[in-house]
């Protein structure tokens, strides 16, 4: 294994012990699965019965249903049997928080069950407590002493379990000795893997989610790489982003953080966590899972592009790079212009294939033109930068927007705000260069390539900003692989990612971008992005609404096609940004997918808080369902508007309770006060 996966150079599934859910099994080179979970209430048989019904029909090939108490773990056994005489036989996982002995009732009806090892035995008070060792070893034992009853119900009724670490839940315990770490998420899921091997027990799954994809991928890496030094194997692996939200930004902050461990082949069951209904949910679980299919490997090897493994050519040593995949750390450059470090990563829109550039096609990457007082009004999220090929722009363009073109073009178009792109080889050559700032070109296919042999010419040049793409099929390997030989060269020119999606469908391509950049973003790589789509994906782009949510993508500056995929391209960079929490250009909603406990239409509000929230540029909103679970998964959530009863709505201040159980009428405004009250609020 290199360091937390089997390959850091080309796709390859880590292998993990097989686990047999029902009929299913998971782990050990099995297809990766896909699931979700139910948001009826456990105790309606029918709702429950044929919510399940249509995720299974939608793809799901597991279902997850929550158990709160007694009563709901036992009503399982009527929804199995109605699933059953209806002829739906997919494994069911009973979810449980607080509830002990609703686990070992569940454990005994259905397939799988659910713990969170951050409240399974413990209650959470936000309490800091101070441990010596021996206090410590008490409370493991305390933990066995209370667990242990579960795992041999499992071993006796073949029932499998997963320990569900959520960064947001974790035990006081913990935190006091850990803190809100990725450490502290692996040591918490470790406490209770410990007593499950213990006890010869190993039907386990393990998960480690957070709303952070910073902090999710980063506690993945380190359980695989303790599980892999304690105990010389892996359990397989629950991947999932939570609280991610819904629509675009929900899509994206999940695929950024499952696709980045699903490129280094870890994963081997995914749920998408979206605050929408959750047989929504699978097909973005199936987008993302279809990327790495047999077929896509198979191709990729015949073809030869596996890009050089960095363990032969050059030993990746985190003593010899400062390549650290167990901690963010951002990759230090020298600033050319707005570009590079101490500022944050710049967004280029590609104008290459668009025919006509008005000032309102500058709508959708974040300028607009008001024409009576002549001024532009721009965006939050607003490009930095729009890459043009041949075209001519004849009006004066916002001053904090500036053009990039080829070579050819510049040198006949030259003007203070337009700055030339070459390929690396031509830049080398070329002696008439833009004093300021000039764009290069470099393919990361593989060490081999000519590009790679070029690198060491481009140490004493300045005013450069490097462009890397790749058509490698390990495609973000391989820019990985360039951006650590860059590093290790001491080449610290900025970097920016250039890549390109083949994807037919929106959600498609939006996976596709988050995961091949998100993955290097979270390495702490990349001053800037720029996406863009092959001429047949830009043709067909939008022709169809999406079949499911019924999102259609089109122009803002007044419906049609033209510049809807810019304005699409530009708002996923930005999304990706915000996910990967390099640049904040929003408001960033953490809101619970709902389960059994909701006691509101989340789907509603969530919507409602948008609209008036929506302008809070930075400020952090989680929208949650419950108080069982809602203030301990709300991560670092700024404010919080949790349910607390029917009709009764919660607000916090971090994680300090500030207006109990007010109306859910006059909740909404009661946040907008709680924002007005703490600076938070500045009108739209
Ligand atoms: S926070 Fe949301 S998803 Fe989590 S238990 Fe409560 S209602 Fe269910």
């Amino acid at each position: 294994m290199e360091l937390f996966a089997e390959s850091l150079t080309s796709y390859k599934r880590l292998l993990t012990k097989e686990v047999k859910v029902g009929n299913l099994l998971i782990g050990n080179n099995h297809p990766i699965r896909v699931q979700t979970m139910t948001t009826t209430d456990t105790m309606d048989t029918i709702a429950t019965v044929e919510q399940t019904i249509r995720c299974i029909e939608a793809g799901s090939e597991l279902v997850r249903i929550t158990a709160p108490s007694k009563k709901d773990a036992e009503n399982l056994l009527n929804i199995k049997n109605e699933l059953n005489k209806r002829g739906y036989n997919v494994p069911l996982i009973a979810d449980i928080h607080f509830t002990p002995n609703a686990a070992e009732i569940a454990a005994r009806i259905i397939e799988k069950v659910r713990v969170n090892p951050g409240n399974y035995v413990d209650k959470k008070k936000f309490e800091q407590i101070e441990y010596t060792d021996a206090e410590y070893s008490e409370e493991i034992e305390r933990i066995r002493e209370r667990f242990t009853p579960l795992v041999k119900i499992c071993k006796e009724y073949g029932t499998a379990m997963r320990i569900g670490t959520n960064h947001g839940s974790l035990s006081d315990r913990i935190m006091s000795r850990y803190g809100d770490t990725p450490m502290g998420m692996v040591e918490s899921a470790m406490e209770f893997l410990r007593i499950c091997r213990d006890e010869n027990y190993h039907q386990i799954i393990l998960s480690m989610k957070a709303s952070n994809p910073q902090v999710m991928v980063q506690a993945y890496r380190l359980l695989i790489k303790t599980m892999d030094e304690e105990f010389g194997e892996i359990y397989p692996l629950h991947l999932g982003v939570t609280e991610a939200g819904d629509g675009e930004e929900g899509r994206i902050k999940s695929a950024v953080g499952i696709g980045t461990l699903m490129e280094d082949g870890i994963g081997d069951t995914i749920r998408v966590s979206l605050t929408e209904d959750p047989e929504f949910e699978i097909p973005v679980c199936r987008d993302i899972v279809k990327r790495y299919s047999v077929d896509r490997l198979t191709s990729s090897k015949v073809d030869g592009e596996e890009i050089d493994s960095l363990s032969t050519n050059q030993p990746i040593n985190l003593s010899t790079t400062k390549y650290n995949p167990f901690q963010f750390n951002k990759h230090q450059t020298t600033p050319v212009e707005n570009i590079g470090t101490g500022h944050v990563p710049v967004v280029i829109a590609d104008f290459g294939k668009m025919q006509n550039i008005t000032p309102q096609s500058l709508q959708g990457i974040g300028y607009t033109y008001d024409a009576a007082l002549d001024k532009w009004h721009i965006a939050d999220a607003a490009a930095d930068y729009v890459y043009l090929d041949k075209q001519k722009i004849d009006f004066a363009l916002p001053g904090t927007l500036k053009i990039i073109m080829p070579y050819h073009q510049w040198v006949e178009n030259k003007a203070a705000h337009i700055y030339p792109i070459y390929c690396l080889e031509h830049f080398i050559a070329e002696k008439n260069v833009h004093d300021a700032l000039n764009f290069v070109m470099i393919d990361c296919f593989n060490p081999g390539n000519k590009d790679y042999e070029l690198l060491d010419q481009l140490k004493d040049k300045q005013y450069v900003v490097l462009c890397l793409s790749s058509t490698n099929k390990n495609a973000m390997q391989s820019v990985r692989r360039m951006c650590i030989e860059l590093q290790q060269k001491q080449i610290n020119h900025p970097i920016v990612f250039i890549t390109d999606s083949n994807w037919q469908t929106a959600d498609e391509h939006l996976i596709h971008y988050a995961t091949e950049t998100g993955a290097l973003f979270l390495d702490g790589y990349g001053d800037g992005i720029c996406l863009g789509m092959t001429q047949n994906s830009y043709d067909d782009f939008s022709k169809e609404e999406n079949q499911l949510t019924g999102r259609i993508y089109t122009s803002p500056a007044g419906g049609g096609k033209e510049g809807a995929v810019e304005s699409f391209l530009s708002n996923t960079a930005f999304n990706i940004l915000q996910a990967t929490r390099t640049r904040i250009s929003k408001t960033e909603y953490i809101s619970c997918p709902s389960c059994g406990r909701t006691l509101f239409d989340l789907q509603e509000t969530t919507q409602k808080i948008r609209s008036v929230t929506h302008h809070l540029k930075g400020v952090k909103i989680a929208i949650m369902g419950c108080i069982v679970n809602g203030p301990g998964e709300m991560a670092d959530a700024d404010f919080g508007y949790v349910g607390s009863g029917p009709g009764k709505i919660t607000l916090y201040k971090g994680k300090e309770i500030v207006k109990r159980n007010i109306d859910s009428e006059i909740a909404v405004d009661e946040l907008i006060n709680l924002l007005k009250e703490n600076n938070a609020w500045i009108d739209a």
